[in-house]
């Protein structure tokens, strides 16, 4: 696979709206708490602290942020939002996909010259199922579903997949996640921000030469990968 050019691509928020979802989740979870008196910065900052003790143990996805608004409203004393919590979960789960612009033209142009593999953090059959849904599954020649993006995430990619660094790019919109522990792996990143990352995903990117490159679009991908290897 020495001569073959890898694209590892990020799936939420890269390929298809992903956040959206729950920030609109959190606006009405927010608004329901304040029909009981919890004002906005409290449930704001309730939910955040969960949020980030939970991470660790129960991963990304609706049911994981579904369980920490569990835990949000018992400590708040506000139980009554339960069966509301079950609704949101799963709107979430089920949202029909909405694709980033550009990705229905460019990734099967990426597709013919490049070896495409989908690498997204979360519950297996939740990314399964918006990539079924997203009609993109033809593209890829493999998927990655992991529990956490980390350095020892992309080692393993690179031993598992016979990855040469230097022929290997990871595509994405979260530094903490696609961009900074794929560098420090020895990939090279294409780091395409979004307006509605998550704060959790938010970090400075680490500064370099030329292994990082920044597109507003993913149809920019076209620019730089429709052409061979030498
Ligand atoms: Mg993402």
């Amino acid at each position: 696979m020495s001569t073959t050019r890898i694209l590892l691509i990020d799936a939420d928020d890269t390929l298809w709206e992903n956040n959206i979802y729950y920030e609109r989740v959190i606006a009405e979870f927010i608004a329901a708490l304040a029909a009981y008196g919890v004002t906005a910065s409290r449930a704001q900052k309730t939910l955040w602290e969960t949020e980030q003790r939970n991470i660790k143990i129960t991963g990304y996805g609706s049911n994981a942020f579904c369980q920490s608004l569990h835990e949000v409203v018992h400590a708040l004393g506000v139980v009554d939002l339960e069966p509301q919590i079950r609704q949101w979960e799963n709107f979430i789960f089920h949202h029909p996909i909405e694709l980033m612009p550009g990705v229905r033209e460019t990734l099967p142009l990426l597709h013919s010259h490049n070896h495409l593999i989908l690498l997204t953090k979360g519950r297996e059959d939740e990314q399964l199922g918006k990539l079924r849904r997203s009609g993109l599954e033809p593209y890829f020649h493999a998927i990655e579903i992991v529990f956490e993006k980390t350095v020892q995430t992309y080692q393993s990619m690179i031993t598992n997949h016979q990855l040469h660094p230097a022929t290997t790019w990871m595509i994405g919109n979260s530094p903490r996640s696609d961009i900074n522990p794929a560098k420090a792996a020895g990939l090279r990143t294409i780091f395409i921000p979004y307006h509605t990352t998550w704060q959790h995903e938010i970090e400075e990117i680490i500064p370099d030469g030329d292994q990082t490159i920044v597109l507003e679009t993913f149809a920019e991908l076209a620019n730089h990968f429709t052409k061979e290897t030498p």
